[in-house]
């Protein structure tokens, strides 16, 4: 049996908590720029049509009253920490997905724990003792349905899918709960009069693999209940990025460089709390008509320097041909590996001296921000002037 775990709200939540005076409101998370999306909003915002990826300033004609507090993610990161801590003092088995989701392996806990559900009873009892936050948990035979189940009844909800309900849960679940089922998918499924899971079972896997490709066969597989893929606990983390919208569109290099420096101070953060370094530097671009396009590379050594991080993103960014305006930049580093891994040294390059400068300095001022504040130091080109 495999578990998920869902944080409620999560951004939100840990504002309330922080703050007990917001406890009960509107609480939106999200980029204070008139062009900012919502991160998370509490329950209560919910109930007015705030929801996640929402423009900003549709959620404040939605939610007038509400209370718009920008991201702080380096609280919510170390609250997540303390979930998979939790979560590991269960089982080692745990595969982060996101900074408010996990996945565990149940196989082998039983002895220990009891049943699936006695133990995802304990953990939601354990993460709301210690960390005063609701999480929702499913619990299922595979991967795919025990994070459909997770959802099933939010928030601080548990849903356990027994292998013989599996039949009938999948039997009547709308198609589009289906992950990787969006709008698109949705109404092509429609017209073969497909509107819950089972019915795909009414088709052939080459009739679905002729109208949906490779998504046609990964649909018949869920639709029968089997999801193969394993939780992986020894990918703790498979990659971290930032982004952010731009407050005006803009084809101007200086000012996408200057967000992707902000973006690569806050990677390598995330890679230095993960204990990792990256092979791989991703470039996203969301222009003005939507249009979205990624770019990647990959070097050696690996790195968890915000300067070569960012090095790197510019490389991308100067060899991509700017024609039209950018609306959204974002920068992703993947392709771990630990950082305390021995290095193969090079041969016929040099070894860059200032490399290993480079990744002290930004270790130097995440322990000065920590002490002192994160005002108190920055890189010169990220100052307002
Ligand atoms: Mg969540």
């Amino acid at each position: 049996m495999i578990l998920h775990l869902d944080m409620d709200a999560f951004y939100a939540s840990v504002e309330q908590l922080d703050h007990p005076r917001l406890k009960g409101q509107c609480v939106i998370v999200g980029g204070s720029s008139a062009r900012g999306v919502v991160s998370a909003a509490s329950y209560e915002a919910r109930r007015f049509g705030v929801r996640s990826a929402m423009p900003m300033f549709q959620a404040r004609q939605r939610c007038p009253h509400g209370i718009f507090i920008p991201p702080r993610m380096d609280r919510y990161r170390h609250v997540s920490r303390e979930v998979l801590a939790i979560l590991r003092e269960f089982s080692p088995q745990v595969e982060p997905v996101s900074i408010d989701e996990a996945f565990m392996d149940l196989t082998g806990t039983e002895s220990l724990h009891g049943p699936p559900a006695v133990l995802a009873a304990a953990l939601k009892s354990k993460i709301f003792g210690t960390l005063h936050l609701t999480c929702s948990i499913g619990v299922a035979p595979n991967r795919f349905l025990a994070k459909i189940a997770s959802d099933y009844k939010k928030p601080d909800g548990l849903t356990v899918i027994a292998p013989d309900q599996v039949h009938e849960f999948i039997e009547r679940l709308p198609i589009e709960k289906v992950p990787g089922v969006g709008p698109k998918t949705q109404a092509r499924v429609a017209e073969f009069g497909i509107r819950f899971l089972g019915d795909i079972r009414k088709y052939s896997e080459s009739a679905l693999r002729a109208s949906f490709g490779n998504f046609g066969s990964r649909l018949r597989e869920l639709a029968c209940g089997i999801d193969p893929t394993p939780v992986m606990p020894d990918t703790p983390c498979q990659s971290a990025s930032s982004e952010c919208t731009l407050d005006a569109d803009t084809a101007e290099t200086a000012v996408l460089a200057r967000c992707l420096l902000e973006q690569a101070e806050e990677v390598a953060a995330a890679l230095r709390q993960e204990g990792v370094k990256a092979r791989t530097v991703i470039l996203k671009i969301k222009h003005a008509d939507f249009k979205l396009i990624t770019r990647r590379t990959t070097f050696a050594p690996p790195t968890q320097s915000s300067k070569e991080i960012y090095d790197q993103a510019l490389l991308l960014l100067n060899a991509y041909p700017l024609s039209r305006k950018v609306r959204l930049i974002g920068l992703g580093a993947t392709g771990f590996v630990p950082a305390d891994a021995p290095r193969q040294l090079a041969l016929f390059t040099a070894e860059k001296t200032s490399r290993k400068g480079w990744e002290k300095v930004d270790r130097t001022v995440a322990t000065i921000k920590t002490k002192f504040g994160e005002k108190v130091i920055g890189r010169a080109t990220l100052q307002e002037d």
